[in-house]
């Protein structure tokens, strides 16, 4: 395919949020030698002041961008996460947990499910996160990072201290911050490619490849680029947010709580110092008002700000990347916090780009085969949203009776057909969430497998007994020895 623009000499990054300073050091470390970038970021115009839960792929962009656990973590007043608590998802006082660990080993045919499936049948195994140590260590408030014991885990942080934190590295690594409100998006006569940004105070700053991190309103790719926007709402129809901060009561737990209300669900993050609560609810069935009353019935401790309404829309730009504009952050789109996937989506779209960065100039084949893999990666997060939904016993309230009869994509109705007639679970290469998620959550949310694989009879009762048995105790035997999550804070990162 032939060059469509100019070679890349200069890099500049719109808005200053998590996505813009995330993108700025991971641009500026990773390729910045031979690259100038520049961050552009208005002091009046706030960030979005949330998104403090992560997953644990977060390890995977601070291992590339060389940044210590310790000194992350003191930076930032994080906690260690293990997994989330879905509370009166399935209905009113049923509750799961989806932990990050994977769940005992199976066999080549069969996943460790099977097993315990027959195993349940003959009353010879108990909750399915006994089997898993990171749904203990999270039950029980315990953490450890040992030699040898891969804990797969995640963090809450302060977001407001994780976007100084990455300042830090970018202006290090000599990226440049600009101050200044963008008035007006420069585009090219002929190319319709952005030339330039204009600031309130007539600076111009130029660029060659312009990354949008202005949040929902998407100033550049969207304002300026016209890509349009694909609405998810028929299928994830909750559209506001009230967040608000409090003091921590007692000691945090090492999991993320997200509580079902009449018609949404409240979060619960809690950090060394504070903790961030929010309601994401559903204005047809539920008024700001009422929502600021059900979220505010429902914290603990002392309230450290006024609770703060915030609107948006699901769904994806139809584009990601357009000209010489790639969207990250917010402004690219939007799935609800309910697994904790934003930060995860800025990180692979930093990545993404690095690993196509277009050097040499940008080709159209580079744009669309991004743009392809960002559809398919967001498309696959909101098939997992959409199932703890739609696969609910809750008919209490309208909003629930909406959310079970809903009509959902056929991607996620083959997922849970497929598991309700064997059993079987399948990741595709690229996707986020495994096998052991979809588990976790499908049985969490009450859809259990209707038969077990052939291959488990192989094993007699006495056999599987034992077999599940040595799993069982191992895991105890190991979160036995883990210290209390908070202690284990203070021993690690003692300056927090
Ligand atoms: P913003 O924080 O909105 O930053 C936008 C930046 O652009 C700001 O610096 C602003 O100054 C700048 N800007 C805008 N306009 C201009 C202009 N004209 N000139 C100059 N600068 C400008 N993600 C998770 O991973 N985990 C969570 O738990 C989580 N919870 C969330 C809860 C809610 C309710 C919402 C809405 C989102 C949540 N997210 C979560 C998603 C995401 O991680 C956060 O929203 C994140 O903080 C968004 O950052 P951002 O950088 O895209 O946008």
């Amino acid at each position: 395919m032939k060059t469509q623009y100019k070679k890349i000499n200069k890099v500049v990054i719109a808005g200053g949020g998590t996505a813009g300073w995330m993108a700025a050091a991971a641009f500026a470390k990773l390729i910045g030698k031979n690259l100038e970038i520049v961050l552009v970021e208005s002091d009046d115009i706030p960030t979005v002041g949330v998104g403090e839960a992560t997953i644990p792929t977060l390890h995977i962009f601070h291992q590339l961008l060389g940044i210590s656990e310790q000194e992350f973590m003191a930076a930032t007043n994080a906690t260690f996460k293990l997994g989330i608590s879905f509370e009166n998802w399935r209905d009113v006082k049923k509750d799961y947990l989806h932990s990050f660990g994977f769940l005992g080993q199976g066999c080549w045919a069969a996943g460790f499910q099977h097993f315990w499936l027959k195993g349940r049948e003959r009353g010879i195994a108990s909750d399915i996160g006994d089997y898993v140590p990171e749904h203990l260590g999270a039950r029980e408030g315990k953490f450890a990072v040992l030699a040898g014991q891969d804990l797969n885990h995640a963090y809450h942080l302060d977001a407001g201290l994780y976007a100084k934190f990455l300042r830090k590295i970018a202006e290090k690594n000599h990226a440049k911050r600009v101050e200044g409100k963008i008035d007006k998006v420069n585009l090219n006569d002929k190319s319709g490619f952005i030339d330039s940004l204009t600031l309130a105070s007539g600076q111009v700053v130029e660029g060659d490849l312009f990354i949008d991190c202005t949040g929902f309103k998407g100033l550049l790719i969207e304002e300026a680029l016209h890509t349009g926007y694909d609405d998810w709402s028929h299928v994830l129809p909750c559209d506001s947010a009230i967040a608000v901060q409090t003091k921590t009561v007692g000691r945090p737990v090492p999991y993320t709580r997200a509580i079902a209300h009449d018609a949404g669900w409240q979060w619960r993050i809690p950090l060394q110092n504070r903790t961030g609560n929010g309601f994401v609810f559903c204005s047809k069935y539920m008024s700001d008002d009422e929502a600021k009353k059900t979220l505010l019935a429902n914290i603990e401790g002392e309230r450290l700000n006024e609770p703060r309404v915030i609107k948006f829309k699901t769904g994806q730009r139809r584009k990601h990347w357009v000209k010489n504009c790639v969207a990250m952050g917010l402004s690219s789109g939007f799935i609800e916090p309910l697994e904790s996937t934003g930060i995860h989506l800025f990180q692979r779209a930093i990545v993404r780009l690095l690993l196509m960065f277009p050097s040499q100039g940008i080709k159209q084949s580079d744009i669309d085969e991004y743009n392809v893999q960002t559809k398919e990666e967001a498309e696959h997060i909101r098939d997992f949203i959409i199932l703890h939904y739609n696969l609910t016993e809750r008919k209490d309230t309208p909003f629930w009776r909406h959310c079970s009869s809903m009509e959902v994509p056929e991607s996620l109705k083959h997922r849970m057909t497929l598991f309700k007639d064997s059993g079987q679970v399948f990741k595709k290469a690229d996707e986020l969430f495994g096998e052991t998620s979809w588990i976790q959550v499908m049985m969490g949310q009450g859809l259990m497998p209707e038969q077990y694989h052939p291959i488990v009879d192989m094993m007699g009762d006495d056999e599987l007994r034992d077999f599940l048995n040595n799993i069982k105790s191992g895991v105890k035997r190991k979160v036995q020895n883990w210290p209390d999550s908070n202690d284990f804070i203070k021993h690690y990162c003692p300056s927090s």
